[in-house]
């Protein structure tokens, strides 16, 4: 079946169960988002793109930047990364403190908020904020190939004034020497690569590379290695959905990433990417209708690594 068909169905299928879960409003600018929008892109290793829903509707990717984001700092530091930063699933929600505590101030993996807010802190180094902000920004339009994705700055400003949780984790880290940089220096860089905004359409294929071995198969330019590609899927198989991950790799089988902003991004490695958006969250805060939608799509297609 053509992928657009399968897409209108899913669409179609899940039409009812809009705005089921709970918009993220933590973040006030969030809270504002009408629960009930939905869009689903996929882009396919040839280019070929489908999208059905208000898939060229830009939303705040949120966590799912995290995965881009620790693509630089490979790049960066290489595995020098994991010596801050823990490969290992969390098993707790995105913004606990609990484990870091234990932990000396080493989150369990890259892809939980402590996590996040370290590999910024690296992405910082020798850069002023806004230089480390520009870098992700301009990683993100190269990998989408569109020049018009922008950071939401109400949404930045919004998380800024609100983000007491990371705030608490980044001072935590700093105490154990886990940060580098001033904390509010690191955040100012979490905050704003959380608060880009991207539509389906875009984040799909700047997903793309993850699903053919580390390499933009459109452009056949290299964006990671092979060996990295594979790591960074597996992190986002194990990691990608918090203490959600199990639930996810269980009924979609794909490594993913979700975001509060109600975004999941999968690759599903040889055939394409497939970003979802859907504001209302579950209990564990990850897209409900996004997390259905990409279910179905595994199972009208069989795209799953299972
Ligand atoms: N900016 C959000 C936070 O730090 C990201 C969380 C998420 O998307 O899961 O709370």
């Amino acid at each position: 079946m053509a992928l657009q068909t399968t897409l209108d169905e899913i669409a179609a299928e899940l039409a009812p169960r809009l705005g089921e879960g709970k918009v993220a409003d933590y973040i006030p600018e969030l809270a504002k988002v009408d629960p009930r929008k939905f869009g689903m892109a996929v882009v396919t290793l040839d280019g070929e793109t489908a999208a059905t829903g208000e898939a060229l509707e830009p939303f705040s990717i949120q966590s799912v930047s995290k995965v881009f984001t620790l693509a630089l700092a490979l790049g960066r530091v290489g595995d020098g990364l994991w010596s801050r930063v823990g490969r290992e699933p969390s098993g707790s929600a995105f913004n606990s403190i609990v484990q870091l505590e234990y932990e000396k101030g080493v989150p369990r993996n890259p892809l939980i908020n402590a996590g996040a807010i370290v590999v910024a802190d690296v992405l910082l180094a020798g850069r002023q904020p806004r230089e480390a902000i520009g870098e992700i920004l301009r990683f993100m339009r190269f990998l989408a190939d569109d020049e018009d994705i922008v950071i939401d700055r109400d949404v930045a400003k919004s998380e800024t004034e609100t983000g007491f949780r990371n705030r608490a984790l980044a001072n935590f880290m700093r105490g154990f020497g886990n940060l580098v940089h001033a904390p509010d220096l690191a955040l100012g860089v979490y905050f704003h690569q959380c608060a880009i905004a991207m539509s389906c359409v875009q984040l799909a294929r700047a997903g793309l590379f993850l699903a053919d071995g580390g390499r933009d198969p459109v452009t056949g330019r290299n964006v990671v290695s092979r060996e990295r590609a594979r790591r960074i899927a597996a992190l986002m198989m194990t990691c990608g959905h918090y203490d959600g991950s199990g639930d996810f790799a269980f009924r979609v089988g794909l490594p993913g990433k979700s975001g509060v902003g109600g975004g999941i991004l999968a690759a599903a490695p040889g055939r394409g990417a497939l970003a979802v958006w859907s504001p209302a969250l579950n209990a564990k805060g990850n897209s409900l209708v996004g997390s259905l939608a990409m279910e179905l799509f595994v199972r009208k297609t069989g795209w799953s690594v299972f």
